[in-house]
Order: C-alpha cells, then structure tokens, then sequence
C-alpha cells in the first residue's frame, strides 16, 4: 500500500504529457531520433528539470548526452497514459458539445474509442451523428456490461447528470469525463474528471484586463 502511494504520479505531471507527447510527434516528423530533456523544456517554456522528473514517472531512462530515443520516449509516454491500447467509452447526450465531440477525429491518437453514443430524446435515437447511430440511454447500461466499457462521456443537461451517471456506473462504468457543471456523486472506486471550459476562460479575460 505505501509502496503504491509513494509512486501515485502528481496531477499536473498528468497534465503536462499530452504537450510533451504532441511535441515529440512533431519532433518525429522532422525526422529527429534523439531528443533530451532541454530540447523539450525550451519548446515548452518549462525547466529541463521539470521535464526529467515528469519522464521519471514513465519507464524510459535517458542517455548521457542523447537524451532519449525518440522512438522509445513516444511508445514510453503513450504506456503511461495507457493511450497505447484503445480505451472504450460511450459517450451520453448527443446535443451541441456531444455533437462538437463525436466530429473531431483525433480522439483515436489519445487511444479513447468512442464505441457507442446514446440520448434519451426520441428524435434523436436512430439517427447518425458523425458515423454513430444514437442510441437509446435506456440500453445504455446493457451495452456497458455487455462490452466491459470503462469509460463514461457525460454531455447531457445538470439536471440529468447525476441519474445518468449512476445508472453507468450500476453497469461497470469506472471513469467519467463529465462535461455537465454539476459535481457527480460517484462511489471512490469510480474516478470523475471534471471538465470546464470556463476555467480557461476565466484566466484569460482575467489576465486580459489585468493593469488595465
Ligand atoms: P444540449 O441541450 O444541446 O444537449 C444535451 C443532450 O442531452 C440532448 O441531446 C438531450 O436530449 C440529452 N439528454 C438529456 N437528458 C438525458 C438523459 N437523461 N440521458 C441521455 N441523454 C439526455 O446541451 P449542450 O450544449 O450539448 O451541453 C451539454 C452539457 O455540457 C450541459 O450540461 C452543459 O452545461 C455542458 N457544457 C459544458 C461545457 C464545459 O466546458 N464543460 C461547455 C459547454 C456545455
């Protein structure tokens, strides 16, 4: 237990490696091999320190010198996100953002597969949304336990969020991306990251209207 609690990686760690990851596919496709840690920190405004304690957490160690095989650090990088294999989610509510989420197709370089979508909306059920028949949100739950899916999308109103979020995790659903501003009651095996665009926004006009 201790052993397992000292390894638990800091979020911001977590949060970092998607821009390293992006930076490293681009350094790959200039054709580089070796990259080291400064390379990495001077693309990304950080400390070399910064970058060789967050790769720590990853399996990879570097070369004096080189630095890291280019290669081995993406493949190293994916494992740790676990986006190396394709994580399943369904997602649930087929409205504007759902809609805005299905249409962008570089979910599938994250390793997340969509693999079902449903709605609670009759005139929404049967139809297609970017290449997805919509489900009805009453076989939601059969279809999670049916297919082992881990991974809930939750793009429906505040006032349904909490009721479909618990008849998913009834179903085996372990992780939830929840896009409805509204905290989501969740037992603590299930995990729920909370997703704001607002935040970001916050610090910008923030920022924006500073001294001024
Ligand atoms: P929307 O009204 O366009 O879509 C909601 C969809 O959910 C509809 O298709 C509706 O039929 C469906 N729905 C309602 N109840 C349901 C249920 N019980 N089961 C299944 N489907 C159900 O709304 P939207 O603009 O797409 O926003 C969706 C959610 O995302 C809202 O909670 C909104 O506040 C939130 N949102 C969050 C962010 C963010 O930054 N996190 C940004 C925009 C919107």
């Amino acid at each position: 237990m201790e052993a397992a609690e000292a390894k638990k990686v800091p979020v911001p760690t977590i949060r970092r490696i998607p821009s390293y990851l992006r930076l490293l596919y681009q350094f790959q496709a200039e054709g580089r091999r070796w990259i080291s840690a400064t390379d990495i920190a001077d693309s990304l405004e950080l400390k070399p320190i910064q970058v060789r304690k967050d790769m720590a957490f990853t399996d990879i160690t570097g070369t004096p010198k080189k630095g890291y095989p280019l290669g081995e650090l993406i493949d190293s990088v994916r494992r740790f996100l676990h986006w190396e294999k394709l994580n399943q989610a369904v997602l649930v509510g087929t409205g504007v953002l759902g809609k805005a989420l299905l249409s962008y197709p570089a979910f599938l370089d994250t390793g997340l597969e969509i693999s079902a979508v449903f709605d609670s909306d009759p005139s929404k059920i049967g139809s297609d949304i970017g290449g997805f028949r919509v489900g009805d949100v009453a076989e939601a739950p059969g279809y999670v336990r049916e297919n082992g899916i881990p991974l809930l999308i939750l793009t429906v109103p505040v006032e349904a969020a909490q009721e479909a979020a618990d008849r998913m995790m009834e179903a085996g659903i372990r992780g939830i991306w929840n896009f409805a501003p509204v905290k989501i009651y969740t037992p603590p095996e299930v995990f729920v990251q909370q997703e704001d665009l607002f935040a970001g926004l916050a610090v910008l006009t923030e920022r924006t209207h500073q001294g001024g």
